[in-house]
């Protein structure tokens, strides 16, 4: 290397372990201290040309914020873009930049009434008219009330109250986010109540697939009927539902809850050609999020296949639900309903805690199905089985799917995940025990082996691609990458990690370990390690059984 002299010029530096090599340089003549002059000058503008490079890698290393192995995980996650800043409709930054809300204030209830107003009712269009009351528990002092707003939903007459009523100070709504930041003209304190309320109103669209959606059929007598149900989010923040429905007389309609009463109402009269309509009053649901509140509204020419299902615990009153002309095609699902349900009570040593279990078939879905707590609504073609039409291997996926989604009645209704980048305590487990489910059904199906082919060589697929990712990604907040985590590697490649932990422990210390982790978190939300936590414990627990009885 070199170093530069008292006087500025340079000079190469002598190795230390060489102290004679420089006294034996600087006995050279005059043209040999030029030509190491220049040879110096020469290796220094090399050292300097490097030492730019490097200076260049890394400051594009600083550009991504990253190390050199956060850069390799956020090419592997949908971490990898540079955060977004979210607008409000005018164009401002929002003031609340997360799709999660604040924790300084935690919802305890909402009371909901909705009045659907669908096309068969002689409207040209369909709407949703509603209102809401929140109420609010203050953890942290706060003028901010956060809440989640679809797209679409026309707001009025919202009410802020503690033991008076707060005015209203400022209102933002962030549509990227789904956000509406209300400040108010104080802060609350610390375990005050607070009530919101709030009148809204949306049209029923059919296109969309979300929130409160309409969907068509024709009937046995080609007669085109509509109906309309749900497809919520998100996972935090549990607290219990009320609702009411007003409804058309032509109408029925379903919640997570059974129907408490139903009473005459005046208030959509004027929309049809009988007198009045009804009042639909459900019982209070148990804790849980709001992804999981659904409700329906079904013409009459819907039709349930009814059962009380006996479990070891006591008895759950099952409904399968479609339109009259698949009457017939209610029986298959029922058959696995009245074995799996029962099973996996057992299995988890949890009871199913709804008196009730309806299962709805529905002309458009978004996905295949979903596990509303208590009311799970299915497309047609993943809950109707009929036996001159539907193949050998849709019969089995409709065993697949109706196991999923009641395995999710316990993994992620039970015990939910607390955010959506460990999706996989919800997604895996279904996945997972959905095939247990079924071949507790049907030994005869092998299910389990059946697990490599249907999911392990599909994650190792999936997985194989450069836009893979881990398992869990911590500190998702984007919607579009909320999104991206329903994939096969959540589903798929968590579902072959639980197969090979099953392999690993064994059954029996797995099923103990899932036992100790869902009966610990009931109506509570859970992490991953929580889970590690159990199986861990359950290891501990037999390494002391072992050399307590010396088996
Ligand atoms: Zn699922």
């Amino acid at each position: 290397m070199c170093i530069a002299k008292s006087d500025g010029s340079l000079a190469a530096a002598p190795p230390a372990d060489k102290p004679q090599q420089q006294q034996s340089s600087q006995a050279k003549p005059s043209s040999s201290k030029r030509l190491l002059a220049l040879a110096c000058l020469l290796l220094l503008i090399a050292v300097i040309t490097i030492v730019i490079l490097l200076g260049l890698l890394a400051s594009r290393s600083c550009d991504n914020g990253a190390s050199e192995s956060d850069g390799l995980q956020s090419r592997r996650s949908p971490k990898s873009l540079t955060r977004a800043v979210y607008l409000d409709e005018s164009g401002k930054a929002c003031q609340h930049q997360d799709i999660r809300l604040p924790k300084s204030l935690l919802p305890i209830s909402y009371q909901l009434l909705v009045r659907p107003v669908l096309p068969s009712q002689g409207q040209k269009t369909s709407v949703n008219f509603g209102r809401v009351k929140m109420m609010l528990n203050c953890s942290r002092p706060t003028d901010a009330i956060i809440f989640h707003v679809g797209a679409g939903i026309r707001i009025s007459d919202l009410t802020v109250t503690a033991a008076q009523r707060l005015d209203e100070v400022s209102r933002q709504r962030c549509p990227s986010l789904d956000l509406l930041y209300i400040r108010v003209s104080r802060q609350c304190t610390t375990g005050e109540l607070l009530n919101v309320s709030l009148s809204f109103e949306r049209e029923i669209e059919g296109d969309k697939l979300d929130g409160f959606y309409m969907a068509k059929y024709k009937d046995k007598n080609r007669a085109l009927r509509y109906m309309a149900s749900t497809h919520m989010e998100p996972p935090e923040m549990k607290a219990t539902f009320d609702l009411e429905v007003i409804r058309d007389w032509r109408y029925k309609s379903l919640f997570n809850m059974p129907l408490a009463r139903t009473v005459p109402d005046t208030r959509c009269s004027h929309l049809t050609n009988q007198s009045g309509c009804h009042r639909d009053i459900f019982q209070t649901s148990v804790v849980m999020s709001t992804y999981l509140v659904a409700y329906a509204v079904l013409p009459m020419d819907y039709v349930s296949l009814q059962k009380v299902v006996k479990t070891s615990r006591g008895s759950i009153q099952v409904g399968i639900w479609a339109p009259s002309s698949s009457q017939n095609q209610l029986d298959f699902a029922m058959s696995v309903t009245e074995k799996v349900l029962p099973y996996f009570e057992d299995l988890f040593n949890l009871s199913y805690p709804l008196p009730k279990l309806d299962m709805i078939g529905v002309p458009q879905f978004a996905a295949g199905a979903m596990e509303n707590w208590g009311l799970i609504i299915y497309r047609f073609s993943t809950l109707l089985y009929d036996p001159n039409y539907t193949t050998t291997i849709d019969k089995q996926t409709i065993a697949e799917v109706i196991s999923h989604e009641i395995a999710h009645q316990w993994f992620g209704n039970i015990v939910t995940m607390k955010w959506w980048d460990e999706l996989w305590l919800n997604e895996a487990f279904a996945v997972f025990t959905q095939y247990i489910g079924v071949d507790a059904f049907k030994p005869g199906w092998s299910m389990m082996d059946r697990c490599y082919v249907e999911f392990v060589a599909s994650a190792l697929q999936t997985d194989s691609l450069l836009h893979s990712h881990p398992i869990i990604v911590p500190g998702l907040s984007d919607p579009n990458e909320i999104e991206s985590m329903f994939d096969d590697i959540s589903y798929f490649k968590g579902s072959a990690l639980i197969r090979m932990l099953d392999a690993v422990i064994g059954r029996r210390t797995l099923k103990r370990g899932l036992i100790i982790y869902l009966n610990r978190f009931p109506c509570r939300n859970a992490a991953s390690s929580d889970l590690f936590a159990a199986f861990s414990e359950v290891r501990w627990i037999r390494f002391l059984e072992n050399r307590t009885y010396g088996s």
